[in-house]
């Protein structure tokens, strides 16, 4: 991929921007959902009203407390600070909510690099891999769509992007090879994006 010729990049949150401190095991346990769920949200709903409220208001107590320890990726705030100055638009598309997303972004250092207008969570869109996030910022940035991408550490990101048919980047820090057919390009850490942003 071109790097330099992206000039709207969209990135997941946790995991991507973030470490990954979302430690799903310990959020299963607590809203004790059982092992043939896969998908949190998916699951919420096909729960009852009264007990869907009670699992949310769970979940949102669990990640707003996760969300006050993040910590930046390695790399991401320069590789940011990079794009920004050049003037390029950044856009955050999460599966969270918009307050856990506001503290995860400041505690991490990383919300300054954001307009308001250009973070997508749970409230403004249909989640990920559905591509209603994606339409949003392209249709607020106003660019072709081969001069956006999505990174993300997920197959619903990479999904969301092939969906959208805009250009799709696999954030693989676990060296998990898992989802990498699904995206254009996979990059283990942010410094290989730095190192390579002005290569043709
Ligand atoms: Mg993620």
């Amino acid at each position: 991929m071109n790097f330099s010729a992206i000039t709207g990049w969209i990135f997941d949150m946790d995991g991507t921007l973030t470490m990954p401190i979302h430690d799903f095991s310990i959020i299963r346990k607590e809203l004790q959902m059982p092992e043939e769920q896969e998908d949190i949200l998916m699951w919420f709903h096909e729960l009852p009203a009264g007990i869907y409220k009670e699992k949310q208001e769970i979940l949102e107590r669990l990640e707003l407390e996760l969300a006050h320890q993040t910590k930046p990726q390695q790399a991401i705030h320069d590789l940011l600070a990079l794009l920004s100055e050049r003037g390029c638009k950044l856009g955050v598309i999460t599966r969270n909510n918009k307050i856990n997303t506001e503290v995860t972004l400041q505690a991490a250092g990383l919300a300054h690099f954001f307009e308001p207008e250009s973070i997508k969570t749970r409230e403004s869109a249909a989640p990920k891999p559905d591509p209603e996030a994606v339409h949003q910022l392209l249709d607020l940035w106003n660019l072709p769509k081969g001069n956006v991408v999505i990174c993300g550490d997920y197959k619903h990101d990479i999904n969301a992007g092939v969906a959208a048919g805009i250009r799709t980047i696999y954030f693989n820090s676990r060296n998990d090879e898992a989802w990498k057919v699904l995206a254009e390009c996979t990059v283990h850490t942010w410094d290989e994006i730095i190192d390579h942003l002005d290569d043709q």
